[in-house]
């Protein structure tokens, strides 16, 4: 057995998706199915009460009810441990439900959290509710790191950034900020939606803990929403002042996920069915090939429009003059599958994104089919003219979310509509 309770997986011999393919199997499944089933079951019947307790207590690992834990999303929970090559992870209902369970788990009034300027609306809009609750927070441009070393102050207790920013896809100093959490003793979370486990791991420049929207890549067929953060084992969390004493219990590299769980997943409630768990989980399976086909459609789409006399800028990091190239090139395995253009003066963004007829206008991304949208008009809208200039979203920016259709059909597409 190489899988433990928890969420935990041992690391592996094989490589990614090998692993990822055989994950189910190695727990021995009921009737040794290849798949997990969707246990539907809300609770847990025992034989013997006093069994019961123990699981209650902690002191024998077991189900009890389904809004803490179920074997369906255990096993998800499992694959995706295995992926970030953590000690263990908790699932959620959406990306979202993860980030706001965790950060509302660990921090209390009076703290200080520093988190990029560049985040997924939606976090920054929750970092901002964050603040009417007490939590200070600053946000820097983090793609250098003294940005982030001059917003620490005596009572930040945590660092939040995401891997390829959205919609204008800049890179933080994930390094950079590694090694300052990690001299100053601080624990560092990421978002790593934009990349996945297969383009990149966190872990590797010292992330403390992984946030990953498995709607998105990992589930990666835009069929059920999902989230997860995995602990990687870096951060001492005995250094952390937040944590209650009943959660101090047994692997000291299990003491935050241990309270994320109960306060976050437990006391909020935003936790994940096992229909979705599963869904997501077939999904997984094909994360580096699908991930791989989509990057590179990405590459040979923002190549053809940088070259293109109609749009004014492309914003895709595996360009030579996208400022954080280097980066890219040196962390990341491929430079992912969302790229932005600008469209030069005359072209407007709406007619343009009607003409495409592959690309569908939808707000989402890591589907299997190309998305585009109109960021300024949409997703953007609610921050107005000024925040969006401070972000570089100008009025005529299309994103693309590329799915996995062939190369050769999206690139007609394009010279079809810019045409
Ligand atoms: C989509 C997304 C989320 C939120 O995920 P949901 O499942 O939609 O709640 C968080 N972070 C990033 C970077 C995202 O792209």
């Amino acid at each position: 057995m190489r899988a433990y309770a928890d969420g935990r997986a041992s690391m592996s011999k094989h490589q990614f998706t090998t692993e990822s393919l055989h994950a189910d199997r190695r727990e021995k499944p009921e009737h040794g199915v290849l798949h997990k089933p969707i246990h539907t079951s809300v609770a847990f019947g025992y034989e013997d009460a006093r069994e019961i307790a123990a699981v209650f207590q902690g002191r024998k690992s077991g189900y009890s009810y389904g809004r803490q834990s179920n074997p369906t999303v255990e096993t998800l929970a499992r694959k995706v441990t295995g992926m970030e090559q953590g000690v263990g992870s908790i699932c959620f209902a959406t990306g979202m439900a993860a980030i706001t369970a965790t950060m509302l788990s660990l921090l209390r009034s009076g703290d200080h959290v520093v988190a990029s300027s560049f985040l997924f609306g939606n976090t920054n809009s929750f970092l901002g509710t964050l603040q009417n609750f007490g939590i200070e927070v600053s946000f820097v441009d983090a793609t250098g790191v003294a940005a982030v070393e001059a917003a620490l102050k005596a009572n930040t207790r945590l660092v939040f950034a995401e891997t390829i920013a959205n919609p204008a896809t800049q890179i933080v100093d994930l390094e950079g900020i590694g090694e300052l959490c990690q001299q100053r003793g601080l624990l560092y979370i990421v978002d790593n939606t934009m990349t996945s486990p297969w383009l990149f791991r966190p872990a590797t420049v010292g992330a403390g803990l992984v946030i990953n929207a498995l709607t998105k890549y990992i589930g990666g067929h835009g069929n059920a929403l999902a989230g997860a953060v995995t602990d990687t084992g870096k951060f001492d969390w005995t250094r952390f002042p937040n944590l209650y004493p009943t959660y101090k219990v047994a692997d000291t590299r299990l003491w935050g996920l241990q309270q994320i769980r109960k306060k976050g997943l437990r006391d909020l409630g935003g936790s994940l069915g096992p229909e979705a768990a599963h869904h997501i989980s077939v999904g997984a399976d094909t994360l580096g090939l699908r991930m791989d086909k989509a990057c590179d459609n990405a590459m040979a789409l923002a190549e053809y429009c940088q070259q293109h006399p109609k749009v004014r800028k492309v914003f895709y990091p595996g360009l030579a003059q996208h400022a954080q190239y280097a980066r890219a090139a040196r962390l990341f395995r491929k430079f992912g599958a969302l790229f932005s253009i600008e469209l030069a003066d005359g072209v407007d963004c709406f007619d343009f994104l009607n003409t495409l007829d592959l690309v569908v206008t939808s707000s989402n991304l890591g589907d299997t089919r190309s998305l585009g949208i109109p960021v300024a008009h949409t997703i953007f809208w609610e921050m107005g003219p000024e925040r969006r200039a401070s972000m570089g979203i100008a009025d005529s920016m299309v994103r693309f979310a590329v799915g996995i259709e062939d190369t050769a059909d999206l690139l007609a597409d394009f010279a079809h509509a810019l045409g």
